[in-house]
């Protein structure tokens, strides 16, 4: 045994300094860190649902096509089909896009993004070679155009992630914004990522039908169906087709296809309930954060508050810990960011126990 086996020297040099993803292991009485949606599926639509997966025929592929979920999802879009492209939730789909796109960034092709943002951009972008531009979001986390403009005549990106709403802030970028950036970048793939589009006021499916060169990323993870894994990307049949060769065959399991088409045409309504409950909670907890001292809140387009606290966020962090309430805490990521939380809208009991185990550390 030796220290560094000699099997190190053909790892990907991007490894060395990246860790895997690894959400915050253990018991919480209220787990308030991961952007899920509560728990607010009715008993019909769980059996509905288990009656589906009941009929699965366990020893035969998937459709490698996922033909009828495509269709579905296409028509709850208003697209084609051949303009949707599915994927193990939306991260896959950001793989996928990064094996098909770009070189190694030093001749142009690297990936440009606006951070504070989703870290798998990053992350996944240098596992696949790709040389990482970070653009800071402004002061009130929206883009910052000038700057924008700056790195694009630096840096040719062939690939632009924009989360609209962002996270972690739960912003949205200004849509002229958005839109002046797609005109300026015609040579590359602007990715407007609406993971949380459905609690948002607005959508920017605008901008996918103006420019062949913008595609959109959805998903069913934040509104209630993260076991399932489904996410969609909406682009020109042109980039959908080039994208789909890097696509594993088979890769959307049977139960997700069977139990995701359900989910799209029929239980709509459950979508709508659990939108409006998490809306209402939302703008609930953000008026309690408002009576505490030292805590100020980003108003949110999300199902998730970004928390400014004048203490450290790691204290914060630790103490509602202590009291058996996880959420997000940004400390390690120094900078501004030392002093933000990002917390997930729960049901209300889960909002009123992180409430009061706020009280107790600030
Ligand atoms: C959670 C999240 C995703 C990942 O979604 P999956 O469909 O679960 O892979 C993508 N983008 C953003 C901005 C997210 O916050």
């Amino acid at each position: 045994m030796t220290d560094s086996p000699g099997w190190r020297r053909w790892l990907n040099p991007a490894l060395a300094d990246l860790s895997a993803y690894t959400p915050a292991p253990g018991e919480f009485e209220v787990r308030l860190d991961a952007n899920e949606a509560p728990s607010l599926l009715s008993k019909e639509a769980q059996e509905q649902l288990a009656l589906r997966a009941a009929r699965i025929d366990w020893r035969r592929y998937p459709d490698a096509g996922s033909t009828r979920l495509r269709d579905a999802i296409a028509q709850r879009c208003g697209v084609a089909p051949e303009e949707v492209l599915l994927g193990v939730g939306s991260d896959e789909l950001i793989a996928m896009l990064l094996r098909a796109f770009g070189r190694d960034g030093k001749s142009g092709g690297g990936v440009l993004t606006l951070t504070p943002t989703f870290v798998m951009y990053r992350m996944t972008a240098r596992i696949h070679g790709h040389q990482v531009m970070e653009v800071p979001l402004d002061a009130n986390w929206g883009m910052n155009p000038d700057a924008v403009s700056k790195a694009l005549e630096m840096f040719q990106p062939s690939l632009i992630f924009v989360a609209s709403p962002n996270n972690p802030t739960g912003t949205m970028v200004d849509m002229d914004h958005l839109r002046r950036l797609v005109e300026s970048a015609p040579e590359s793939v602007v990715v407007v990522d609406e993971a949380y589009v459905d609690y948002a006021s607005r959508h920017q499916l605008a901008l996918f039908r103006d420019h062949e060169n913008v595609v959109i990323l959805r998903t069913l993870s934040k509104v209630g169906f993260a076991a399932l894994r489904l996410g969609w990307m909406l682009g020109r049949r042109e980039i959908v087709r080039e994208i789909d060769k890097v696509r594993l065959p088979y890769n959307l399991p049977v139960p997700t296809q069977e139990l995701a088409t359900l989910v799209v045409t029929e239980l709509g309504d459950e979508l709508t309930r659990i939108r409006d409950s998490v809306v209402n909670e939302r703008e609930r907890v953000a008026a309690g954060l408002a009576r505490f001292a030292g805590i100020s809140v980003t108003p949110s387009e999300a199902n998730f508050l970004w928390i400014k606290t004048e203490t450290s966020a790691e204290e914060v962090y630790e103490g509602l810990k202590a009291q058996s309430v996880l959420v997000r805490s940004f400390h390690k990521h120094g900078g501004r960011l030392k002093h933000y939380l990002r917390v997930t809208i729960g049901l209300e009991h889960e909002n009123e126990r992180f409430l009061s185990a706020l009280a107790e550390v600030v």
